[in-house]
């Protein structure tokens, strides 16, 4: 069985002091749910400036959320301005590591190839990569939903070991901030291809054990109907992650 994972992306948004005001009153505000044991668990991701402090709160609070960056570099070290290395999100305490989000591949032309040796360099440094695969809908319309997602995940999974620990996000591109989320039936069909796609390439233990999110203008009023999809095993929240009581209530799905 899978821990479902409710991942809150803060895009660029929330500088260190309100990020401390904004923890501070969502782990209020879950105190009595059940998050942080295997019921679900959350996950923040918040701008690379704010990672010291939200690790240094969670840390004195002995708040159970998992905290990873929204990027990395492909490199470790070294003469590479403005970038940050993996090493330095695993000495954060973070798990995780967004990679591949589709305003990544947008704005700042991160190819399947590059994607791919994000992935390798977030395994490198015992972090977790939440990768993420979409279609934009003009994909969509020539291709279908699933195409450019299955093929997105295939090169990322290319030379990944198959004991890895990752997590997939299926982000339709059309559903992002949109306010159109994908239905529930459309999100449970990409799930289940990316699932394929994982068994194909890590086998059928990591198909089982991996964790496969939707994302796309969820909200706490359609989160459950995700959540009832059999191979939809949790949610990557862009704007609904920034509004406490919202988020809290996503936290608080009921299946
Ligand atoms: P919204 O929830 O704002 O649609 O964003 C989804 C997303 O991009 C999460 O990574």
């Amino acid at each position: 069985t899978r821990t479902p994972f409710i991942a809150g992306n803060w895009k660029m948004n929330l500088d260190h002091l309100q990020a401390i005001a904004f923890v501070q009153k969502l782990h209020w505000s879950l105190k009595d749910a059940k998050h942080g044991d295997d019921s679900v668990e959350v996950g923040l991701f918040p701008p690379f400036t704010d990672l010291r402090t939200v690790q240094t709160l969670l840390d004195a609070d002995k708040i159970p959320f998992a905290l990873g960056g929204q990027d990395l570099s492909t490199k470790d070290s070294g003469a590479y301005t403005g970038e940050i290395s993996g090493a330095f999100l695993a000495k954060l305490a973070c798990r995780y590591v967004i990679i591949g989000h589709s305003e990544r591949r947008e704005y700042h032309a991160e190819s399947d190839e590059v994607v791919a040796e994000k992935v390798k360099a977030a395994l490198r440094h015992g972090l977790v990569p939440v990768i993420c695969v979409g279609e934009t809908s003009e994909d969509l319309e020539k291709f279908g939903a699933s195409a450019v997602p299955v093929g997105q995940l295939q090169v990322a999974l290319d030379g990944v070991a198959s004991s890895a620990d990752i997590v997939v996000a299926y982000e339709p591109v059309w559903a992002i901030g949109s306010g159109q989320a994908a239905t529930p039936e459309q999100a449970q069909d990409v799930c289940a291809k990316l699932r394929d796609v994982i068994a194909d390439k890590l086998g059928a233990d990591a198909a089982a054990r991996t964790r496969v999110l939707y994302g796309g203008s969820v909200k706490a009023a359609n989160i459950a109907s995700f959540m009832r999809e059999p191979d939809v095993d949790g949610a990557l929240v862009g704007g609904a992650s920034l509004v406490v009581d919202e988020f809290s209530a996503i936290v608080r799905f009921q299946k």
